[in-house]
């Protein structure tokens, strides 16, 4: 087999990424679009040693688990990969990963992993948009999302995941932009002004966040910018952020205020926060309320407990917890993210929590070492790539007798997982929550035990 050869195969499985895989006399090809029961022509674009990669040309008979997609532009965007698949089967693939992960990577033999939760309404549930803006062909300012694996901009200001506002938001930059001659960044060149704008929206509150991410330290004109977006009803908040490198990270640290607060409030069930443009925050309100009712399920607090919750955002898990326990920890390495968070514990009347700013491999050793702090239960939410081996050893140590790890990235979790139960945990069960319909990705929370409480 090499590169540009066609041919025509049966669809029979699905990749981590959302792939469909067919076999060639017994050779696996992964093809981006292409759906477990389709038969598909394809061409080959890369041939490895175990596995090559093909390109979709054309479906020649259509998975009956195809449905229609909810934006024209799923194929060419890199943000969503499985749009074209019924969202029962999206649950299903998502299952199936995460078991196969916990298998393959984490060395379990029948891990409890539940049923997926997931989403009524599978479109439109996302609080926050980041939309890149660039130069088409003709030297036009644009902007939508970068497709699949590059920095090319697909032209879209309507994403079916979004809020409906992102596109009112979107045409009033583009057309400040073209009057006011405001240049898109370019990523070869470094020069253009304006990179990234994020948006957000408190789904609870309606509250409206825009912050501009610019090549500068000023935007000239701004005023009557914020002038207009502060018609659009719920506007609460308008930024700058600087960002003068030449870097993929979308946000500098400098943040200028514009117009109004310099943050969000939102609800999420009994909690109040209070969010910066640079603190994290869960993008789809209505299932992480799912999330952290299973975190705090999964904790067993009754009130008494010492808690450590490591990787904490802007304390949103810490302040559910502390509803039951009898301390809260929250750890956090985001500046800005720990002032939400102390200012979030205040606005909810809630005195039994206190953060500290730092890496969590870093902060929980030393505490451990020089303080002998301990722990009843510790719960971690950290990033894609999971916890270091730090973290996770001081863990082991302090021997809290509940684990609860809350994941963004199955593959991670089960490495860390792995680790855990070699240290003497036992893994309980794993709960998958739908936080990204149309995409491949899969939030989960997973309960781990001291071998020791049975
Ligand atoms: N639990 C929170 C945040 C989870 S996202 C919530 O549900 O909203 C992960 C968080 O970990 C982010 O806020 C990120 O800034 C933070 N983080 C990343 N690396 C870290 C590290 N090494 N130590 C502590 N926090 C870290």
């Amino acid at each position: 087999m090499k590169k540009n050869d066609l041919f025509t195969v049966k669809i029979e499985g699905m990749g981590n990424e959302g792939e469909g895989i067919g076999k060639v006399d017994g050779f696996p090809l992964f093809i981006k679009d292409a759906l477990p029961g389709d038969t598909v022509s394809v061409k080959a674009v890369k041939i490895k040693k175990t596995y090559g990669y093909a390109r979709l040309m054309e479906i020649q008979e259509a998975s009956p688990d195809r449905t229609e997609p909810g934006c024209l532009l799923n194929r060419a965007c890199g943000g969503c990969q499985i749009q074209a698949l019924s969202y029962e089967k999206q649950l299903e693939f998502k299952w199936e990963k995460v078991r196969n992960q916990l298998v393959r990577i984490g060395g379990f033999t029948d891990p409890l992993v539940l049923p997926v939760i997931g989403m009524e309404e599978p479109y439109h549930y996302r609080n926050k948009a980041q939309f890149p803006f660039g130069r088409d062909r003709d030297g036009k300012n644009v902007t939508g999302f970068y497709a699949s694996r590059t920095h090319r901009i697909i032209p879209n200001t309507d994403c079916a995941l979004g809020v409906p506002e992102n596109q009112q938001i979107l045409k009033i930059i583009l057309e400040f932009m073209d009057k006011e001659g405001i240049a898109a960044y370019e990523e070869t060149s470094g020069e253009g002004l304006l990179r990234h704008v994020l948006i957000r929206k408190g789904f609870a509150t309606g509250e409206l966040m825009v912050c501009l991410v610019i090549n500068g330290e000023e935007m000239p004109g701004i005023e009557a910018l914020a002038d207009s977006l502060f018609e659009i009803p719920g506007m609460t908040s308008v930024t700058l952020n600087i960002n003068q490198k030449n870097t993929n990270v979308i946000m500098g640290e400098q943040l200028i205020p514009v117009r109004g607060k310099t943050f969000i409030t939102d609800r999420i069930g009994p909690i109040q926060y209070q969010i910066s443009p640079r603190s994290f925050y869960q993008v789809n309100p209505v299932q992480t309320k799912r999330l952290y009712e299973t975190a705090l399920e999964y904790a067993g607090l009754t009130g008494t407990e010492n808690v450590w919750d490591l990787y904490c955002g802007i304390g949103t898990i810490s302040l559910f917890l502390a509803q039951r326990a009898g301390k809260v920890y929250g750890v956090e390495v985001v500046p800005e993210a720990v002032a939400d968070a102390e200012k979030n514990a205040q606005l909810n009347g809630i005195r039994n929590v206190e953060f500290y700013l730092g890496k969590a491999e870093e902060v929980l050793p030393d505490k451990y070492k020089k303080e002998g702090i301990r722990a009843d239960v510790i719960v971690v939410d950290p990033p894609r790539k999971g916890c270091d081996a730090a973290c996770l050893d001081t863990m082991i140590r302090m021997k809290p007798k509940r684990i609860v790890y809350v994941s963004c990235d199955s593959a991670t979790l089960a490495r860390d997982l792995k680790i855990l139960c070699e240290g003497g945990y036992e893994l309980v069960k794993v709960q998958p929550v739908d936080m990204f319909p149309q995409t491949a990705g899969i939030e989960n929370t997973a309960l781990l035990k001291w071998r020791e409480e049975k």
